[in-house]
């Protein structure tokens, strides 16, 4: 299934992905997103997080 992953070098913890998609991304105490609903992402918005990331962080994997 295709789900979000998210690179956590590159990730600088804005939290734009988990305010348009907080059923997938949850900001952890590590101020990285981490993907804890990849299985959700058939009915939200992921594409539009992978779009607002200001540093690319977010991509798809199959
Ligand atoms: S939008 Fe990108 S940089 Fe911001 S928290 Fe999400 S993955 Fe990290």
């Amino acid at each position: 299934m295709k789900s979000p992953v998210v690179d956590y070098e590159a990730c600088i913890g804005c939290g734009s992905c988990v305010e348009i998609c907080p059923e997938v991304f949850e900001l952890k105490n590590d101020d990285k997103a981490w993907v804890t609903g990849s299985g959700k992402c058939d009915s939200c918005n992921c594409q539009e997080a992978i779009d607002i990331c200001p540093v690319q962080a977010i991509s798809w994997s199959e």
